[in-house]
């Protein structure tokens, strides 16, 4: 807003304060234009921003961008415990180490076993017997129990007449699977 001058531009007669007009010639007053007040200009950013327009879709992204993060993230976690804790793991071995049972582990094989009992000075000299017509030494696994070996030691009849039980027995044999003792058993 500009002053009002002092003077009528048009006729020269003296104005009065806040003349609107002058009272002389009538003329309108013309405003003088304010030369020391520069004209308000607003600044960049208050213009570039006006109220009431947050920038939403700028937002949206980033909360997408956050969202597909923590989802990735949760994927590879969880697939990382399954990978490394498959349900398919617990096994009996597994078990003993996390409960800290203390079980000896199994040291001799069956075919060791079976190979001991052979050995045996009265098994050897059974075995070097056969095969005869009809009769054939045999000495094999017939079950495991527990922390031993069983194995059986017979003659199998191929020409037993019908009716007749076709296997002589010989022995009976434990094994233990972690010493590989031999013990003689009275039966299965
Ligand atoms: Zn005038």
């Amino acid at each position: 807003m500009g002053e009002t001058p002092t003077y009528c531009s048009r006729c020269g007669a003296r104005l009065a304060p806040e003349a609107r007009f002058c009272v002389e010639c009538g003329a309108e007053v013309v405003a003088a234009p304010a030369a020391v007040t520069p004209p308000y200009v607003p600044a960049p950013d208050v213009v570039a921003r006006p109220p009431g327009r947050f920038p939403w879709g700028v937002c949206a992204v980033i909360v997408g961008v956050v969202v597909v993060v923590l989802m990735v993230t949760a994927v590879v976690v969880v697939g990382w415990f399954v990978f490394r804790h498959p349900p398919t793991s617990v096994t009996p071995e597994r078990l003993r180490q996390a409960t800290g049972e203390s079980e000896p582990s199994a040291t001799v094989s069956a075919e060791e076993a079976i190979a001991r009992v052979k050995a045996r000075p009265e098994v050897s000299a059974f075995l070097q017997m056969g095969p005869n017509p009809g009769a054939t030494p045999r000495v094999e696994l017939a079950r495991e129990d527990g922390g031993s070996y069983v194995v059986h030691a017979y003659t199998e009849l191929t020409q037993a007449p019908q009716g007749s039980p076709a296997t002589l027995d010989f022995g009976w044999y434990r094994v233990s699977k972690t010493t590989g003792e031999v013990t003689q058993v009275p039966g299965p």
